[in-house]
């Protein structure tokens, strides 16, 4: 089995565009790869997105936005809010919303 370990995940600005840019470590030894996510989960009692979490989103949607397909400005979005004990860390919680949709849901919620 070969897995990829995200090192790190960043936006970056292109031609006035958000881009989300993962940085992947190839790892051949599974046994290391479940320390690693585990370590990374216990970290992550807060409202961030783990990395590995996003990866997953970001290919599952296919880095765009679930409403309109739109693939500006893209913001990693809680289904259920974390305010409301939404999870940030399973990828069935987290969706890709466009900055226009993200706020529009924002203002229906809260
Ligand atoms: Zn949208």
């Amino acid at each position: 089995m070969v897995y990829f370990k995200i090192v790190d995940a960043w936006q970056e600005a292109v031609n006035s565009r958000t881009v989300y840019k993962f940085k992947l470590e190839l790892i051949e030894n599974a046994q290391s790869f479940t320390a690693v996510v585990k370590q990374e989960i216990k970290i992550e009692h807060n409202r961030l997105i783990p990395p590995q979490v996003k990866l997953t989103v970001w290919q599952r949607d296919k880095g765009r936005c679930v409403v309109c397909g739109s693939t500006d400005d893209l913001h990693f979005d809680h289904i259920i809010p974390f305010s409301k004990g939404g999870s940030s860390l399973v990828s069935e919680n987290i969706q890709l919303l466009c900055a226009r949709h993200n706020i529009a849901k924002r203002d229906k919620i809260e």
